[in-house]
């Protein structure tokens, strides 16, 4: 079939055999409803269904370049916080699909500036970008929220979360869990030294998500530092600062239902 005159669904899959077997179904269903699914990602399409778990989720969104194209997720992954539709689960979806059952909803992005001595790069980050010690060695990092300096934070590294990443590694590391319509960024330490020697906050701080948050490690530490985006590690040469905010850029989800979220929390969490 081509796509002529059809509505274009892109369906991307992990390799493990459960999600390539779940992916040749939907495929197969989506065709008799008269959607065409093409074989390469298309930028034209509707939809942007993605099988696996949260890394798979996560790896598509960075290989397709945060695109506009909504995305809903299938789950054959382990966790699949941002997948929540079940295999099991795949007619009734796609019945609300065509019905339009369903309303979109935004997924807030983290974007790093990370200005080093002669360049500066952008980040983006669906879940968190992390600051950690190269050779796992205690960073020093001095914080400014809105220019104000804050503190000098003392150990493992810092994790600046989005609201829909805030169940991942923030939540692991102690963080709160944000409603991810919140506009906001989570400021989440990683083991912090709180000694005689070095003073730093033991508990997350939550800002709104426009106001700049910068960290700028010590002098003797700007080669040490390792920036770990939604999984991924970067490293740069002598890095003056790094300036953290909520981008303009969003990606957005179905959700097909208001219990949705509250659903998917209690189950995969209690
Ligand atoms: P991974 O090592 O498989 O991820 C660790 C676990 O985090 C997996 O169970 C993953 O779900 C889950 N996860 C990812 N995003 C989540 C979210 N927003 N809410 C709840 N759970 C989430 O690596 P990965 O699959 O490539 O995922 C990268 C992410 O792992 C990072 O962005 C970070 O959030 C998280 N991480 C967590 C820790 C920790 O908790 N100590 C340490 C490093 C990284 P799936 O099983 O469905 O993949
Ligand atoms: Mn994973």
């Amino acid at each position: 079939m081509s796509s002529k005159g059809n509505r274009i669904i892109n369906v991307i899959s992990n390799r493990n055999d459960a999600s390539i077997k779940t992916a040749n179904l939907l495929i197969e269903k989506l065709s008799a409803r008269g959607f065409y699914v093409p074989k390469n990602y298309d930028t034209n399409a509707e939809l942007n269904i993605c099988i696996g778990g949260d890394g798979a989720f996560l790896r598509t969104v960075h290989r397709y370049n945060f695109p506009n194209i909504p995305f809903v997720g299938i789950n054959t992954g382990h966790l699949g916080f941002y997948q929540e539709i079940l295999p099991k689960d795949i007619d009734g979806f796609i019945e609300k699909y065509v019905k339009g059952y369903y309303t979109i909803e935004k997924i807030f992005l983290v974007k790093a500036d990370v200005h080093t001595r002669d360049n500066s790069f952008q980040l983006l980050g669906v879940n968190e970008i992390v600051i950690k010690g190269i050779k796992s060695k205690v960073v020093h990092l001095e914080v400014f929220i809105n220019d104000n300096h804050l503190e000098k934070f003392s150990g493992d590294g810092i994790i600046v979360a989005t609201p829909a990443g805030s169940t991942g590694y923030n939540f692991s590391s102690g963080g709160s869990i944000i409603y991810p319509s919140l506009k906001a960024l989570q400021i989440t330490p990683l083991s912090p030294i709180s000694s005689r020697v070095y003073r730093s906050l033991l508990n997350s701080i939550i800002i709104p998500g426009d106001i700049p948050i910068t960290i700028e490690p010590e002098f003797l530490y700007e080669n040490s530092i390792l920036i770990v985006v939604d999984g991924v590690e970067f490293k740069y040469k002598n890095i003056n600062k790094i300036s953290y905010s909520i981008s303009e850029k969003t990606i957005s989800r179905l959700n097909f239902d208001k219990n949705m979220y509250w659903n998917n929390l209690k189950s995969k969490f209690l």
